[in-house]
């Protein structure tokens, strides 16, 4: 899509500056695609060069992570940290630990958590960090050595009201232990709000673990209502199985709907009886199995290797694994299946080509920046119970992320609307998310 002609620049310029970081320049047309109408009805974005500004990170912090493995061998990986934009709030967005994490990787994901945390309507900030460490087959000391590492040169750039990290891909509660650990013991501060997505033993907070999938599904939910629909009797696809895979199989199927597929980088597991998500997240949490062991449980269930999980047909499709991971040819084989609904689970899942495929045969299709924030608003609210040393129940939590969605689902809506651009809720999140941190920006000053 050509962008506004205030805007070609701009983009040309962020390709020019970042060589190489196709994720990150993807990031950005996708949200300047959606601006231009922004710009006509507020020059003063332009004039202020608030766009310029809001794609060049405020500080990005890269650093040696030297590590022992079990044996004594020696490695060496590299640590980011993108403290992207701070006019709303600390820093906040989460670590991922994979092997092909780079600088470009966490810029893109920086960029997506500065708009998304925005659209929470909660005060924080955006930012991405990780390492492009491969925890697969590593032991827990290994990996618990690594995180002590890799924490004792980033304390320094953190702090609750300065840049707060969380999990995202290869980090989760174990990992975030380790780090929290390493913190307390540097600075000698018992910093609760300085991580969240902690256990609850430590200053976590109910609901964080399941937060991103149960709110995945909400959000859908939502799409769906808007059009007489429900979850009841619905098919539907999820891919991956970590953790914002499995929480979102949980609730679809407490919101009515049968999740028949999910998946893992070797292949996936179909099962029309519907997935038994306690098992998958034995398998994945527990013994840190691959997908396929599942048929060894379920003989009835089948595995299909290396082939996309998008050709099962389904009527509403959550991709939760990886950037990318669904392409134009997946979107044909889903419209083609009567597909009606598609929510982002995972951060920019979706290849551009493939979301305008969506968008013009009619699919509610819901961006990651709305349909997973749940996981990072309920970091904020875990931020919120340890700043007053408190601790809520699991309903009162839940409650409030359920509202959240429903008010995050309800903006897009209503802005998308106000552009007459009604149902695109792209365009509505990637507008308001931009005005809200816009207009911080501009009353900040230079
Ligand atoms: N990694 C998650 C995300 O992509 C959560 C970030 C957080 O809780 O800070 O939004």
């Amino acid at each position: 899509m050509v962008l506004h002609e205030r805007l070609e620049p701009v983009y040309a310029n962020v390709v020019e500056r970042n060589r190489g970081e196709n994720e990150f320049h993807q990031a950005v047309h996708e949200v300047l695609e959606s601006i231009g109408p922004v710009i006509e009805k507020h020059p003063e974005y332009a004039e202020q060069k608030i766009i310029e500004r809001i794609c060049e990170p405020e500080r990005q912090i890269t650093f040696r992570v030297p590590w022992e493995d079990d044996r004594g061998e020696v490695h060496i990986n590299r640590g980011f940290r993108v403290e992207f934009n701070s006019a709303l709030g600390p820093y906040k967005g989460g670590l991922r630990f994979h092997p092909s994490v780079y600088q470009g990787t966490v810029k893109f994901l920086g960029f997506e958590q500065i708009f998304k945390n925005a659209l929470t309507g909660l005060p924080i900030g955006g930012g991405k960090g990780g390492a492009d460490f491969d925890p697969k087959g590593r032991s827990d000391r290994e990996v618990m050595r690594f995180c002590q590492s890799f924490m004792t040169e980033l304390h320094r750039h953190l702090g609750e009201y300065t840049d707060v990290p969380a999990g995202d891909i290869g980090v989760g509660g174990r990992e975030i232990g380790y780090l929290f650990g390493q913190y307390k013991r540097i600075t000698n501060r018992y910093e609760s709000g300085v991580l969240t997505g902690k256990h609850l033993s430590f200053g976590g907070a109910r609901v964080r673990t399941e937060a991103t999938g149960y709110g995945c599904a909400y959000f859908v939910r939502e799409m769906l209502a808007a059009r007489g629909r429900s979850f009841n009797g619905m098919q539907v696809v999820v891919s991956g199985s970590g953790n914002v895979a499995c929480y979102a199989m949980e609730k679809v199927h407490q919101l009515g709907g049968t999740v028949v597929a999910c998946s893992d980088s070797s292949g996936y597991v179909y099962d029309e009886n519907g997935i038994d998500v306690e098992l998958v997240k034995r398998l994945k949490e527990v013994e840190r199995a691959r997908i396929g062991d599942y048929v060894e449980h379920r003989p009835a269930a089948k595995f299909v290797a290396d082939r996309s999980i998008w050709e099962v047909p389904c009527q509403v499709a959550l991709p939760s694994a990886t950037q990318n991971e669904l392409d134009a040819a997946d979107a044909a084989q889903l419209i083609a299946s009567g597909c009606i609904a598609v929510g982002e689970g995972a951060n920019m899942p979706t290849t551009p080509d493939a979301v305008r495929m969506f968008q013009e045969a009619g699919v509610a299709f819901g961006p990651g920046k709305a349909a997973n924030a749940a996981g990072v608003a309920t970091s904020a609210l875990e931020m919120q119970q340890n700043a007053s040393r408190d601790s809520w129940s699991f309903e009162f939590t839940e409650q409030r992320l359920e509202q959240i969605m429903k008010d995050i689902h309800a903006r897009c809506y209503a802005t998308a609307d106000e552009y007459g651009m009604a149902g695109n809720y792209v365009a509505g999140a990637n507008i308001n998310g931009f005005t809200n941190v816009a207009d911080a920006m501009l009353r900040l000053g230079l």
